[in-house]
């Protein structure tokens, strides 16, 4: 059975204001106060970092307070971007890299979020990369290849002392934000091709303790039979982290089901 305590992420992407944003994060802070079996990080949009983070200051709290994103360089003539430095600065503990709408609506190259792990993990930060395939490529056969592309391009210049700091979230594109979910077992052989694509990459202990999150439309109703596959080590929530109750209830399944 596998030993790597399950993560839950919270991807607020560019939802919630000031008051919203911080009632969700007092209610989730709150309702996980005194559990402890699971990580958890929540990502709000940029401008309410700091307030996010002044809420999990004030209360007693394991959250992980995460950005959805972060530019390659630490300063400099860069308009609109955020460095790792600043993000850290900011108390921030977690970065995405190459979440699927940042590669596909915004258009970033694979090399670009490769860099962007490198600098998240340079920056002494932990970063979450984001892979997956699209529609189109998995009616293709080509789910497996276009997340060994993503993987070796995301992890080119990681080097395995900061692997410890490194989780892969495995995000099928068609899943994300549709309300259709890959199958459990579906899931579990794509993040079982990714872990053995990682022991390619580095050696088997490593991707032994490496942390494969799956994410794409993972509700309270569908998140157990997830979590109990043994290569899905928690999800990457976005929809259902909006509403208190149901990510809530989506970090208590992977904190409490066991694994198969
Ligand atoms: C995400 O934003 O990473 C995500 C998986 O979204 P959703 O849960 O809404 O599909």
């Amino acid at each position: 059975m596998p030993t790597r305590r399950p993560y839950v992420g919270g991807n607020w992407k560019m939802n919630t204001d000031r008051t919203s944003g911080s009632r969700l994060a007092r209610a989730v802070i709150d309702a996980l106060a005194r559990e402890s079996a699971a990580d958890v990080a929540i990502f709000p949009p940029f401008p309410y970092l700091i307030t996010v983070g002044s809420i999990l200051r004030d209360r007693p709290s394991a959250i992980r307070l995460g950005a959805q994103d972060c530019w390659t360089k630490p300063d400099g003539a860069f308009t609109g971007e955020v460095s790792a430095a600043m993000l850290r600065d900011c108390e921030v503990k977690v970065v995405l890299a190459g979440h699927s709408e940042r590669r596909h609506v915004i258009g970033e190259p694979d090399e670009l979020v490769g860099q962007k792990a490198q600098a998240i993990l340079d920056g002494g930060l932990e970063c979450i990369l984001c892979i997956g395939e699209t529609l189109k490529e998995r009616e293709a056969g080509r789910t497996d290849e276009v997340n060994r592309r993503q993987l070796r391009a995301g992890l080119a210049d990681v080097s395995r002392e900061h692997l410890h700091r490194l989780t892969i979230a495995y995000e099928p594109v068609w899943a994300i934000g549709t309300g259709k979910t890959a199958t459990p077992g579906d899931a579990q052989d794509a993040q079982a091709k990714v872990r053995g694509e990682l022991a390619a990459l580095y050696d088997s202990e490593a991707a032994e303790s490496i942390r494969i999150m799956y994410g794409g439309s993972v509700k309270a109703s569908n998140a157990a039979e997830l979590f109990a596959q043994p290569d899905i080590d928690g999800g990457l929530i976005g929809g259902a982290s909006l509403q208190a109750d149901d990510f809530v209830a989506i970090v208590r399944a992977a904190a409490s089901t066991p694994r198969r």
